[in-house]
């Protein structure tokens, strides 16, 4: 059977670990079907430009390991407008470009999806957030480093708070999504956690200040910077202010969170679904998501990850305060 596909693969919004190993696997998963690809350089900014590379085997070679992505990425705020994408459909077209896998988060799907509704283009979404907020799949690809590099980057800092006997508000990556620092704090032994999706943690806070943190060589408080108080500066400002027998600080992990090398489990998941991208659009899928569910692949339509919101695991939640 004759395969008559040319497809077009971006990285969009934020970067992930582990984004170039899904870049690697369409790419060989493609080859193999002597499918051509394209890469796509900086996201739709590259798609609007026609910032187009042919890419082999041979290009990907190397790059399992590294962080980062090799086509870059961006945040195009001209492909929100229709104008902007009939450019992008355009440059499509003038390199003939029928289908396009997009490896991003839950912003790089809404696009993808109005796209698709607009052309006759299949689009194929690859889940790649450190966040791990997409709906209809386990797991998003950059999630699990993400975890670990907090998870190491804690376990340091305990290291100096139970020298000192200090408390430290962490502040993890998490504008709308709690998983980083749910996951985290249960993995580095958090005293609390504190999240987007649960309100009125502060008096949580309050009771944990007043009766137990004074038997405790040291505390550790991660916090989402989308949570309700705005993060780790507000909030410990507020506690220093009314617990000033307590020594607290602040650390703000930032963009390390994004960068290093991909875990093994990121891998492994960007490769399945980089192959299960190119075995969707074979099988004439259009505006679908890859995910990972019970370790299995599935395919979610774009429209419905977009609309719905993925909560954090209740079971999870629950157990936290039985750790401490
Ligand atoms: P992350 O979760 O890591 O931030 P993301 O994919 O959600 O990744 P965004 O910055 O939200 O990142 O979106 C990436 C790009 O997707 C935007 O810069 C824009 O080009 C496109 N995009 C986002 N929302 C829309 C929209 N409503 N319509 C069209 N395009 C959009």
């Amino acid at each position: 059977m004759e395969i008559n596909l040319k497809v077009g693969v971006l990285t969009s919004g934020g970067d992930a670990p582990g984004m170039n190993a899904a870049i690697r696997a369409v790419v060989r998963a493609a080859t193999h079907r002597n499918i051509e690809v394209i890469g796509i350089r900086r996201g739709y900014q590259g798609m609007i430009e026609g910032d187009f590379i042919k890419m082999d085997s041979a290009c990907v070679s190397g790059i399992i390991q590294r962080g980062g992505t090799i086509l870059q990425t961006a945040r195009c705020m001209e492909f929100m407008a229709p104008e902007g994408r009939k450019k992008a459909y355009d440059q499509l077209n003038s390199f003939s470009i029928n289908a396009v896998i997009v490896i991003g988060g839950d912003g790089s799907f809404t696009g993808a999806s109005i796209m698709s509704r607009e052309y006759d283009i299949p689009f194929i979404g690859i889940p790649g957030t450190i966040d791990n907020d997409l709906y209809g799949t386990d797991y998003t690809i950059g999630f699990d480093t993400a975890l670990n590099t907090v998870v190491n980057a804690v376990d340091k800092i305990r290291d100096t708070a139970s020298s000192h006997g200090r408390i430290f508000f962490v502040e993890v990556m998490g504008k709308e999504a709690g998983f980083i620092a749910l996951q985290s704090g249960i993995a580095c032994g958090a005293e609390g956690i504190l999240i987007p999706e649960e309100k009125g943690q502060i008096e949580k806070l309050r009771k944990f200040l007043d009766e137990r943190a004074k038997l405790k060589k040291s505390s550790i408080i991660l916090v989402a910077e989308g949570e309700e108080e705005g993060g780790a500066i507000p909030i410990a400002n507020k506690m220093k202010e009314e617990y000033p027998e307590f020594d607290i600080r602040t650390t703000i992990l930032g963009h390390i969170q994004r960068g290093g090398t991909p875990s093994a489990v990121d891998r492994i998941n960007a490769s399945r679904m980089g192959v299960a991208a190119i075995e969707a659009l074979i099988d004439d899928q259009k505006s679908i998501m890859i995910g990972i569910v019970n370790n299995e692949i599935v395919h979610v339509p774009l429209n419905k990850t977009v609309k719905l919101c993925k909560d954090v695991s209740r079971d999870m939640l629950a157990i936290t305060d039985l750790l401490v």
